[in-house]
């Protein structure tokens, strides 16, 4: 089962989840790595928010001082706090007068709270027609909150993303990515899936963009990936260079055909619900979507070719892609070994054998969207709404399997790949 591929055939993809395969699990739990990162982008967030998003307050103690300082974060029961002079001091909250407690309390929430805002992310929109094709109407609006040389903080807005960038990047750069993001966004949004995850802050979602790799990796990017996204803080971090964005004289210029498919990938995982991450789904559903939307045809001007997709996903996973532009090289020949076992294995062993299991996984989740019985999606509808009621394991793939055996899916999905030239078979 395992494929020899040579390194150069590893598209940026996956690069990322290759060999940093834990940043993508999604419970809150970091390897010792991670932890190192994430005080890195607390801090990052930390001096983002000193620009003018974080809170200046006079702080009484319980024996009633008073200190003006501005509050950072908290941490293990501290407040910390930036005094005037620039220092960085912890405060225990519990020495806090009552009334700063309370405060602290309501800031704590208010920072945590991850409800999904509008209408259209509550909806769950499983009756919806299959989108065709999802093009982004208009020019997206884009505000500048911040930009200040001295500490390299510049941050920018679309409708529903907030870019946190370390160099000045003219509006008209940001508004050509913004568009990538954009339409992806709403091209998951649209897919009758109820697709409504993600935690935004302060009404966006949370993107940080680094203008050379090595920050990006000192930040805590895997080493070869393009682009991560962080559960446990429901960021996704991108080096510019992913978005095609490139220095030119003293300002920067966007190249958009040189925009990889490891952002919509990320970003996928990032309006990924919680529930969908749980066993018998992480995996070979969660990255099967990602990679559904990524290697659906993306045309720069805000548009997604939902209805022509098929062929380029088969393309991608049996070759190696058109123009250099990557795929899993399977060839048309594909042993998965028994399905079951493909869909209930753990994340770690999911991403071990990535070449095999991120093209699989998408092979399949396109057979449930689109080949399956009525070519109606009713089973994968099926299999969320349950994986949504908090079924998972066997029990959820249960409802996937709907009176069916293994052998008897397995079948079936032969059966309907047999008839786009891919031969695919499930023995031990
Ligand atoms: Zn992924």
């Amino acid at each position: 089962m395992v494929q020899k591929i040579s390194t150069s055939a590893i598209p940026d993809v996956s690069a990322g989840e290759i060999q940093g395969s834990t940043y993508e699990i999604f419970d809150g739990r970091f390897p010792e790595r991670a932890v190192k990162f994430s005080i890195i982008i607390f801090l990052f967030a930390g001096s983002m928010l000193g620009m003018g998003r974080q809170i200046e307050r006079i702080w009484t103690d319980d024996q009633g001082r008073n200190t003006k300082a501005l509050l950072l974060r908290v941490e293990n029961g501290n407040a910390i706090l930036q005094l005037p002079n620039g220092k960085e001091s912890p405060f225990p909250i519990a020495k806090l007068s009552k009334d700063d407690q309370l405060w602290i309390q309501n800031y704590s929430q208010e920072q945590t709270k991850a409800t999904p805002e509008t209408a259209a992310e509550t909806k769950l929109n499983f009756e919806d027609p299959w989108p065709e094709q999802v093009k982004f109407k208009g020019d997206p609006e884009i505000l500048t909150v911040k930009e200040d040389k001295d500490s390299k903080t510049f941050v920018y807005e679309s409708a529903n993303y907030r870019y946190n960038c370390d160099v000045r990047l003219g509006s008209s750069v940001v508004k050509g990515f913004a568009v990538l993001f954009e339409t992806t966004h709403q091209c998951v949004r649209e897919l009758p899936l109820a697709v409504n995850g993600g935690a935004k802050k302060e009404g966006k979602y949370e993107i940080f963009l680094f203008e050379n790799e090595k920050d990006y990796h000192s930040a805590g990017g895997p080493p070869g990936s393009a682009g991560v996204y962080i559960g446990g803080k429901n960021i996704v971090m991108v080096p510019l260079t992913s978005l095609g964005v490139k220095k030119a004289g003293s300002g920067y210029v966007l190249d958009r055909e040189k925009s990889s498919k490891t952002l919509p990938h990320e970003l996928v995982h990032q309006l990924t619900p919680n529930p969908y991450y749980a066993q018998g789904s992480m995996g070979w559903f969660t990255e099967g979507l990602a990679e559904y939307v990524a290697v659906t045809p993306y045309f720069s001007s805000g548009m997604f070719n939902i209805k022509g997709n098929s062929k380029s996903i088969i393309e991608y996973a049996t070759a190696f892609g058109k123009d250099g532009t990557g795929g899993r090289g399977l060839g048309d020949k594909i042993n998965l070994g028994p399905l079951k076992n493909f869909m209930l294995q753990s994340y770690t062993s999911f991403v071990g054998n990535s070449q095999v299991n991120y093209g699989c996984g998408m092979l399949i989740t396109n057979y449930f969207f689109h080949m399956d019985r009525d070519k109606d999606g009713a089973r994968i509808k099926k299999f969320l709404k349950a994986l949504r009621e908090g079924k998972q394991g066997d029990a959820v793939l249960e409802v996937l399997l709907d009176g069916q055996t293994w052998l008897e899916l397995e079948k079936d999905i032969a059966k309907a790949y047999s008839s786009k030239g891919v031969k695919f078979t499930f023995t031990e």
